[in-house]
């Protein structure tokens, strides 16, 4: 699903690789976790994954595409196989929870009958079904970073991939972060997850790449869990069946004595196999063609606007614009003058 092969970066004006002969090989399935102190290369990789960035040397495969062979008009056509969640959220402060997840779909020509079952079905997945009218303001940390997820798995990616998304989140929330992202790797959905918090990722018991300026020192494939494994979510009275033994990832999630915050139940989990099917790797279709946005933009009207009423009122790059010479080809999904 991702294979690494040598792969260097060294930006330009500095003297040593961000990421120096890296070699690794990601399966589908996998819940893997990138560690490393600030500085060591992890955004870098997952910046390399995504294509928002070329490595200096070496080679980059991710759902059966060589990164290389991918000119820059086919660029947002492999990312919509991918969902990105970053530490500080990125959500629209001036759309709703709703229209942040819809967003995505609707900049991908989805239809708005899609848009009305799907956005709906993945808020209640991330358990903030009662609040699709709210505004980011209106929402914790917890629950920002809930709908980010939401916005990065509406439209099924096979990979999901999080650069610290629980870097400013307290302990207990962090936990129901890692339990909902467990539960959607239970899907099917392989998940990179990069991250400094060690002592935690131990805990987890899952696979674990390190990294020490650029370089990989370690590499723990078989860590702990089958990437079947799920785990109950803390407040749900319902489990899915788990292959393994859990009891560490439990204690891990679990909040410890003096943790602040709340872990908000989970509604259902019944949403689960209907949202993440299994994906196989797929050859990127790049026959379609992206429907029209508004030429014209209005605001919404705040504070309760009808989210079925609101036009699309800015491209939201949900991942930045490749930093490419030729990257001109991508304004086809670029933001809408
Ligand atoms: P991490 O995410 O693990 O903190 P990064 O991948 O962000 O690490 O950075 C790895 C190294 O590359 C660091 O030394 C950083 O300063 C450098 N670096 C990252 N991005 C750039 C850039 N755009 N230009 C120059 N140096 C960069
Ligand atoms: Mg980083």
């Amino acid at each position: 699903m991702i294979r690494f092969e040598k792969v260097s970066k060294q930006y330009r004006g500095t003297t040593r690789p961000a990421l120096d002969a890296v070699d690794f090989e990601i399966n589908r399935g996998e819940f893997v976790f990138l560690v490393g102190q600030s500085g060591s290369g992890k955004s870098s990789c997952l910046r390399l994954m995504i294509k928002e960035d070329r490595p200096s040397s070496g080679s980059i495969h991710v759902l059966g595409q060589d990164l290389g062979n991918i000119s820059s008009r086919k660029i947002p056509f492999f990312r919509r196989n991918l969902g990105v969640v970053f530490q500080d959220f990125r959500l629209l402060p001036n759309k709703t929870v709703f229209d942040n997840v819809a967003f995505t779909l609707q900049v991908i020509g989805k239809s708005r009958g899609f848009i009305q079952e799907a956005v709906p079905d993945v808020l209640q997945m991330v358990g903030l079904a009662g609040k699709a009218n709210r505004y980011p303001h209106e929402l914790s940390g917890g629950e920002q970073q809930r709908v980010a997820i939401a916005r990065a798995i509406v439209n099924k990616p096979a990979l999901l991939l999080a650069d610290e998304p629980t870097g400013n989140l307290d302990p207990a929330t962090s936990a129901g972060i890692m339990a909902l992202l467990e539960r959607i790797n239970a899907g099917g959905t392989t998940i990179v997850m990069a991250t400094h918090a060690a002592d935690f990722v131990d805990r987890m018991q899952r696979r674990v790449i390190e990294l020490q300026q650029g370089v990989i020192v370690r590499d723990e494939k078989d860590a702990g869990y089958g990437h079947t494994a799920a785990m109950p979510i803390a407040g749900a009275d319902t489990t899915i069946k788990d292959t393994g033994d859990l009891s560490k990832i439990r204690d891990a999630i679990a909040p410890k004595p003096g943790d602040t915050g709340v872990i908000e139940p989970l509604t259902t989990l019944d949403a689960v196999p209907a949202m993440l099917d299994t994906f196989e790797d797929q050859t990127i279709d790049d026959t379609q063609e992206i429907e029209k946005l508004p030429p014209e933009f209005t605001t919404a009207p705040a504070p309760e606007p009808n989210p079925a009423d609101i036009p699309i009122t800015a491209r939201f790059n949900i991942i930045p614009q490749e930093r490419t010479d030729d990257g001109a080809d991508d304004q086809e999904v670029g933001p809408v003058q």
